[in-house]
């Protein structure tokens, strides 16, 4: 794992939300589980916090708004570092980062695996409904039907590796899929891949089969 990688990263809007507490708790659970297998991703996110705090220090000395006690307060209930001490103390699975075992129930062993067909399976996570977390995974060789999205997708590979139209995407990797984007992810033929996928909207499939059978899977 020390030789890990990682080549597609964080946005500066998503660090920047993770650090000021404003994302949803899916898109929080994601950047999270990045910045835990992402060495770079972390410093940004502890500069970010480091600014933030010294904002709040000196928050006496200027002119605040109504709302800025309110702001600072959620900045520190919501702050990742109190987060960050918490899970060096969880133990360690080899394929799922600390943010999501509690998520799934203490080991990948304990995901709760739904077959969605073509033997990709799933298992949606518990967050708040603003956007869904779901946990896929995809036999070796195996591709992930053409779809479009209403609103973004984000997908960090935690086993295997993935290829679709932006690149190659391995252990660590972080794809960020926008509304505009279509793309066909095809799993390595090496190793099955497992993969967490946030989406703040359902997907849309071009093919008439998926169409039919999406508002039974929950994709
Ligand atoms: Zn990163």
């Amino acid at each position: 794992m020390t030789t890990m990688k990682i080549t597609h990263h964080l946005t500066d809007d998503l660090i920047l939300g993770y650090s000021a507490g404003t994302l949803t708790e899916a898109v929080n659970l994601i950047v999270a589980s990045h910045i835990s297998l992402c060495d770079e991703c972390r410093a940004a996110v502890e500069s970010y916090d480091a600014v933030g705090g010294a904002v709040i220090e000196t928050a006496d000395t200027v002119a605040v708004s109504d709302d800025c006690l309110d702001g600072a307060l959620a900045l520190i209930r919501k702050s990742p570092a109190t987060g960050a001490t918490s899970e060096k103390k969880r133990r360690n699975d080899p394929v799922l980062p600390a943010p999501l075992l509690d998520y799934v129930g203490g080991s990948l062993d304990d995901v709760k695996w739904r077959s969605v067909g073509m033997g990709v399976k799933q298992a949606i996570l518990k967050t708040s409904p603003e956007a869904t977390a779901r946990l896929l995974f995809i036999p070796a060789g195996t591709a992930i039907p053409d779809h479009g999205h209403n609103g973004m997708e984000l997908t960090l590979v935690l086993k295997g590796a993935f290829q679709d139209e932006d690149g190659r995407f391995a252990r660590g990797d972080i794809e960020i899929a926008s509304e505009d984007m279509h793309h066909t992810p095809i799993a390595d033929l090496s190793e099955d891949c497992i993969c967490l996928a946030v989406t703040d909207a359902p997907l849309q499939f071009r093919g008439l089969l998926p169409r039919l059978v999406q508002p039974f899977v929950k994709i």
